[in-house]
């Protein structure tokens, strides 16, 4: 059966509580961390699209690797027993796990996740910078970029919610993800997390 989106961010609520309470951060404001390792995660998942290498001949995204062990729970089994691995969609998850953790940081609730769907006009290349801004957009009260002082916190929502908005679009209609892939990679990884903390990662 396939996770909703609310159950994913259940899911992400939960690990975060046992990665503050392991790592003894409470109290702490882990934002600033969290919206870097977002954008270094949608750095990663470009890296694994590849189509911006235009010095490279090799520009096709990473979908289907060849390992001779499983390191992930999306990996798929082949026969002489070996498994292909998919590092897109897996870096597409990673990003999920923080967008999730910045929405439970500012207290957003399951409805705030969710945007109306349309096709995003551009270049794929291009929505991804314009995925990145936005996401910096999210330290505006550290980086003095924000518009006034009352409005801080619609405006952060905005920006977080044209960050998910082009991050959802850009799965769907141009990695070639559906909710199905991702929520069964998002569960496969959510576990391998909470191992993580619990083998002292
Ligand atoms: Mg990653």
């Amino acid at each position: 059966m396939t996770l909703k989106l609310e159950q994913m961010y259940e899911m992400q609520k939960a690990l975060d509580a046992k990665i503050i309470k392991e790592k003894g951060l409470e109290g702490q404001n882990l934002l600033p961390n969290t919206i870097l390792a977002l954008q270094v995660e949608i750095a990663e998942l470009a890296n694994e699209w590849r189509g911006f290498k235009h010095w490279s001949n090799d520009r096709e995204p990473r979908t289907a690797i060849p390992s001779l062990v499983k390191t992930s729970g999306i990996d798929i089994a082949l026969e002489d027993g070996t498994y292909l691995q998919n590092p897109l969609l897996e870096e597409y998850v990673d990003c999920l796990h923080f967008f999730l953790s910045i929405a439970r940081q500012l207290e957003y609730s399951a409805d705030d996740l969710c945007v109306f769907e349309d096709y995003v006009e551009g270049e794929t290349g291009l929505l991804f910078t314009e995925l990145l801004i936005n996401v910096g957009y999210l330290l505006g009260d550290k980086l003095q970029i924000r518009e006034s002082e009352k409005d801080f916190k619609a405006w952060q929502k905005q920006h977080f919610r044209g960050a998910i908005y082009i991050f959802y679009a850009l799965g769907e209609q141009r990695l070639g993800f559906d909710f199905e892939d991702i929520a069964a990679a998002y569960a496969a990884k959510n576990e391998v997390n909470h191992e993580r903390q619990a083998n002292g990662y």
